[in-house]
């Protein structure tokens, strides 16, 4: 069972060996629900991940050459184990991160949904042969890229990992995961979970830090591919640095993610929906809704929306949000969206934190109405349970404003009619499309993945794709002695 809920110094976990860092660099790990101190995570430096990338490439030299069928036994039997122990992966989730318990066992069964992905690894991860000439044959296979590593953020910090983990290492490559420093308790379980499971050691590694270790891997020669999920600025850093030292690099950013609404959209389900998507982890996902495009008359879906988001009850059917700085940060939108004209027809500042604990950072769920398109926060991601409402003539107009947003991950339409659903679905300009749903997360085999400023490196993080990311390819043409007539031309 876990041995990490503590006050003391958290361990790496390099080489199989749970390891004190001997920095001097730490940072208080906060429970976002109470603010009380949880642990301190070392912010570590390069040797250690020196250590950690020597212990991969060691141990990855034996795992790649085993069969994908033999090396996903393992994952197999981290799926068993993940089911088994998914209460409490849950309460290791919601102490570090504030999401609901609910909320955080979802997520941990999403993570078991990747593990099931991977475990199919030998019927899917398959090469390909062909006779191109006469006695000719060309043949790819798949070859591991080596050590890899996975940086990750606060908000998932059991399942976004396992986006990647499961995949790489079941394509017979080594991980080194860095974690958000805020929330690091579920990678230490994740380290534990894939010990118990018999994974080799040195195969997975956890170096906790911050920026230095993050700019170390990008940098670090023994590392061939990065796998990144956080905010677009982030993002955006990781992939430049890291396509500089010439490492394959798959970097999801943040979102600002628009719902437009119909007028023959149903609108109870409409407006359930809706309330789920923006206060769902209290607004702290790249899926969440964030901006509703509301076409004509929409009063009636718009009002229900607001009864709706009235009736959450803080601290109960709502977490908390991750920190004091990310809660002052939202604060301020909705303060400078006052100032800015539009109309605060919801506060979540004002809600009621009855049955929140006394000390953890809560609010409740906000509308910001009548907003402008330019406004910032009609433009910038939020990330807190807060919805801006743009009123718009047309669904071009609305197409017209969510196709002229940076950022690309997801976008939903609300209604009733098929053809309104496919025209939407076919201008819309995000990588992932929701039609009556607001988290439209595509669900394996499907991968998950969005466009523009939220995905940098093509691909996506999940899915079939991830096959090819993890993995070159190496082509070999054959001729044996019985093709010596033709010319392999031929
Ligand atoms: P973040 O970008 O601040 O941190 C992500 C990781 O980068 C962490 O491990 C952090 O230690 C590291 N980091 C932070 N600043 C850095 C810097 N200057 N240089 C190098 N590394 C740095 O993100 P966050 O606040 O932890 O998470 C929230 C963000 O993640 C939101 O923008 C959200 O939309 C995004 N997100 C995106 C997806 C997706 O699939 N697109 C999924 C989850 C979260």
């Amino acid at each position: 069972m876990s041995e990490i809920l503590t006050t003391s110094l958290l361990p790496n976990f390099i080489g199989g060996e749970r390891v004190q860092s001997p920095t001097s660099r730490t940072l208080p790990v906060l429970e976002p629900n109470t603010g009380e101190l949880i642990a301190e995570v070392p912010l570590s430096g390069a040797s250690e991940l020196d250590a950690a990338v020597d212990a991969a490439s060691k141990a990855q030299v034996e795992w790649a050459k085993m069969p994908t069928k033999d090396r996903v036994q393992i994952l197999y039997q981290m799926k068993t184990l993940v089911e088994a122990e998914k209460d409490h992966l849950a309460e290791v989730v919601t102490k570090e991160n504030g999401k609901t318990h609910a909320e955080s066992l979802g997520s941990v069964m999403r993570a078991v949904e990747c593990l099931e992905f991977a475990v199919s690894l030998p019927q899917i991860a398959t090469g390909e042969i062909m006779e191109v000439s006469q006695g000719v044959e060309c043949r790819t296979v798949r070859v591991p890229v080596g050590v890899t590593a996975a940086i990750t953020p606060f908000n998932f910090p059991f399942m976004v990992p396992l986006w990647m983990i499961p995949m790489s290492l079941g394509l017979g490559n080594a991980v080194i995961l860095k974690p958000s420093e805020q929330t690091p308790l579920s990678a230490l379980e994740i380290a534990r979970l894939l010990e118990e499971s018999g994974l080799p050691a040195g195969l997975f590694s956890v170096v906790n830090g911050d920026r230095e270790i993050v700019e170390a891997m990008c940098d670090h020669p023994g590392i061939s591919a990065i796998g990144f999920v956080g905010s677009t600025r982030v993002a955006r850093i990781v992939y430049e640095r890291s396509t500089a030292t010439g490492k394959r690099v798959r970097a999801l950013g943040g979102a600002k993610n628009h719902l437009v609404v119909v007028p023959d959209a149903d609108p109870e389900m409409t407006a359930t929906n809706v309330v789920a998507s923006v206060a769902g982890c209290a607004g702290q996902r790249c899926m969440a809704a964030s901006v509703l495009l509301a076409v004509g008359d929409c009063d009636h879906i718009l009002d229900l929306i607001k009864q709706k988001m009235e009736a959450i009850v803080v601290g109960r059917d709502m977490g908390a949000i991750i920190s004091e700085a990310a809660h002052n940060r939202i604060s301020g939108y909705l303060e400078r969206a006052e100032e800015g004209g539009a109309v605060l027809t919801l506060d979540g500042r004002k809600a009621s934190l009855e049955h929140a604990p006394a000390g953890g950072h809560y609010m409740g769920a906000s509308i910001i109405d009548h907003a402008s398109p330019d406004h910032e926060a009609s433009c910038e991601e939020i990330f807190g349970p807060t919805l801006t409402v743009i009123r718009c003539k047309t669904l071009d107009e609305a197409l017209e404003i969510e196709n002229a947003n940076p950022y690309g991950n997801a976008a939903a339409v609300y209604t009733s009619s098929g053809g309104t659903a496919q025209y939407f679905s076919d201008r819309a300009s995000a990588g992932m499309i929701g039609v009556n749903i607001g988290v439209p997360v595509p669900r394996e085999p499907f991968a998950f993945g969005g466009w523009n400023d939220s995905a940098f490196g093509g691909g996506d993080i999940t899915g079939p794709t991830a096959i090819d990311f993890w993995t070159k390819t190496k082509k070999i043409t054959t001729k044996w002695s019985d093709g010596h007539r033709s010319n392999w031309m031929s």
